[in-house]
């Protein structure tokens, strides 16, 4: 069994608990692992298939521009791109792609930014539980990787693990699967309660 493919069953997992959670309608929301951070090789979903049935093949390795190393049966998801620049950007060992309603919602009403304080939940991203003032960012979205690469790239910030693409969706990471998954949970907790408590 090759890296690859152990990081196919990790991911082919994680993604149907994602799913379960409804956190990957249809075939939307894509996961990454880093293989080798230098040169960077990144393994990624593959694109169009629903994120709760995949297998340990539904994944594609690609280099640091988003693009397959090697023939295969699968294209990678068409974010594959973002992945990359975001895991040369961060050092992150794994990037979590989602839907949630609650960041489409959040962008829509804080444009530039949404600001999170006082909550014990930011713990959770390794800031303090008060006297803090987090903004996690909001981009612009793009179909084209490279310049969504380049919003990202003048938005994020080293305090949060996370940034909110306009009328999209949530990019979260973490220096494994797990860590990634975890950002990824606080990160929709503190949207959905801005959401709630600004309604
Ligand atoms: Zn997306």
């Amino acid at each position: 069994v090759t890296s690859h493919e152990l990081v196919g069953q990790r991911l082919a997992e994680e993604a149907a608990r994602m799913a379960s959670l409804g956190w990957m309608r249809g075939t939307a929301g894509n996961l990454s692992e880093v293989l080798v951070h230098n040169p960077l090789r990144l393994v990624i979903t593959a694109s169009g298939i629903d994120k709760g049935e995949l297998t340990s093949r539904d994944v594609v390795e690609v280099d640091a521009t988003g693009a397959p190393v090697a023939d295969s049966m699968h294209r990678p998801s068409a974010e594959a791109g973002l992945h990359c620049r975001i895991a040369l950007l961060t050092g992150a060992g794994a990037i979590v792609h989602t839907h949630p309603v609650e960041a489409v919602v959040a962008s829509r009403r804080f444009p530039d930014g949404v600001v999170v304080d006082n909550l014990e939940m930011l713990k959770g991203i390794g800031r303090a539980a008060s006297g803090e003032r987090v903004t996690i960012p909001v981009i612009a979205n793009s179909q084209d990787m490279v310049e969504l690469g380049d919003r990202l790239e003048a938005a994020w910030t080293t305090a949060v693990p996370a940034v909110i693409v306009a009328d999209h969706g949530l990019y979260a990471w973490g220096s494994d699967l797990r860590q990634a998954r975890h950002h990824t949970e606080i990160v929709q907790w503190l949207l959905n309660f801005t959401v709630l408590s600004n309604s």
